[in-house]
């Protein structure tokens, strides 16, 4: 199925003569490495540093997280050896973005890292691609090769006394490899396993127990800009404690599944309309999950809400990785949370022993609701599994799967209930919006 391309109004990253064309000559032609240009040329790493501290800019990736913030701790480490990490390991259901980015603008993501190796004094990144994404990683890998052989990785970039080389790791495709220190762990060769935090903190001990940075392959695009055209010229989009742009990846029951570039504050309700066309022929919005199923559900009567992290967190929701799943009148809530439910026991790597029992105990509950065979106790029981689990895991899997549940519960007590009627639930049908999407198109 097809996702198609949007050019919002003032795109960052996904400019068309950007994206048309991977190469590093048309990433040139539009400007690309001026930003690692400027810096290796008159900017200390600590002036880097200074510099994303100004654009304000946060992780894309779901925590949005101050990225100077990191960087700064990682610098801060009195040793010889630190690492960049970019993580392009995107599985949040909804969630395209990374995935366009690495196949349309690859130089940006390394441009991005390179600067952050030179703010942070690392000479070894890496950067992490599934392994079920091969078109990524002959792109990145083509991508590498061209900055080698025109200097800007390796010894002496540039002609300066920096050097860096960047690893294209292949990794599995596992959803909870996209976790920072699961991702760690398979860069250092062991299954993809979330390391216990604290006191595993990246920063601290990351990639080989090394200071590491770990950003997300859009912050890092970000990067590129904010040297290029300045940390104020990045503030002039977004909203003052969420500045700049974001890729939002809206699927499910909309008329035109698309992805777009925005400034952070845009009204969920004109993205939506003016470039997902609206809801299907016939039907109404009735729910949103606007950072993908981990942050819970966002009811239809706040369409008005701004995409930004603090306006969706007071409303009981989040932003994560802006992949935003439309649920029209026609899709069933609990049948979709029954589905994301499945997603989160098959997720599970199942080291912690809440998370392994409880995902599976909540998709059963779920899935005995939606065929019609619940009760009043099951209900109960999905409320207790889901209070007792929160939070006793190593990740934030574990949460996510418990909030989803509950959110479900919060906003659709009588369509929960009213699924305890086997006849009721057939009247409602158990329709799921679509969220898988192969190609992009425009
Ligand atoms: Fe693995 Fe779940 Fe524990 Fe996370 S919470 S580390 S997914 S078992």
């Amino acid at each position: 199925m097809d996702m198609f391309v949007m050019e919002g109004p003032e795109p960052v990253l996904t400019r068309a003569d950007l994206i048309a064309d991977p190469s590093l000559a048309s990433y040139e032609k539009a400007g690309g490495y001026a930003g690692l240009r400027r810096a290796l040329s008159g900017l200390s790493p600590a002036d880097v540093i200074e510099e994303v501290k100004a654009s304000g800019l946060r992780g894309r990736g779901g925590s949005g997280f101050p990225t100077a913030l990191k960087w700064e701790k990682v610098a801060g480490h009195r040793v010889p050896v630190r690492y960049v990490v970019a993580n392009g390991s995107e599985g949040e259901p909804g969630s395209h973005k990374d995935h366009f980015l690495i196949s349309r603008s690859p130089h940006q993501i390394l441009e991005g890292m390179i600067l952050a190796a030179y703010a942070v004094g690392a000479s070894q990144g890496h950067l992490f691609v599934k392994e079920s994404f091969p078109e990524g990683i002959r792109i990145l890998q083509k991508a590498r090769q061209e900055a080698h052989s025109a200097g800007l990785l390796g010894e002496n970039i540039l002609g300066s006394s920096f050097s860096l080389d960047i690893e294209i790791f292949v990794g599995p495709a596992a959803y909870i490899a996209g976790e920072e220190t699961a991702l760690l762990e398979a860069l250092e060769g062991r299954p993809p396993r979330p390391r216990p935090k604290p006191p595993f903190y990246p920063t601290e001990m990351g990639l080989f127990k090394k200071p590491t940075v770990v950003n997300n392959v859009e912050t890092y695009a970000h990067v590129a800009r904010i040297l290029s055209d300045g940390p104020a010229r990045f503030r002039e989009r977004g909203t003052p404690k969420s500045p700049g742009t974001m890729i939002f990846s809206v699927s499910g029951s909309v008329v035109r599944p698309v992805l777009v570039e925005l400034p952070l504050g845009f009204p969920l309700r004109r993205l939506l309309e003016e470039y997902a066309g609206g809801p299907l022929p016939g039907e109404t919005f009735q729910c949103f999950f606007t950072g993908g199923p981990s942050f819970g559900i966002l009811p239809a009567k706040d369409i008005d809400t701004p995409l930004e992290y603090d306006a969706l967190r007071a409303k009981g929701t989040g932003l994560g990785s802006a992949g935003i799943i439309v649920l029209g009148s026609g899709d069933c809530p609990v049948a979709t949370s029954r589905d994301f439910a499945l997603f989160y026991e098959k997720g599970s790597c199942g080291q912690c022993p809440p998370c392994r029992l409880g995902t599976e105990s909540l998709h059963g509950l779920l899935e005995s609701i939606e065929s019609g065979e619940g009760s009043p106790e099951t209900i109960e029981r999905i409320r207790k599994v889901a209070e007792m689990i929160k939070g006793r895991g190593n990740c934030g899997l574990i949460t996510a799967s418990a909030y989803m549940v509950q959110s479900l519960l919060q906003h659709f007590p009588a369509l929960v209930e009213g699924h305890l009627e086997k006849d009721s639930r057939r009247s409602a049908g158990e329709r799921v919006p679509s969220w898988h999407y192969d190609h992009f198109v425009g």
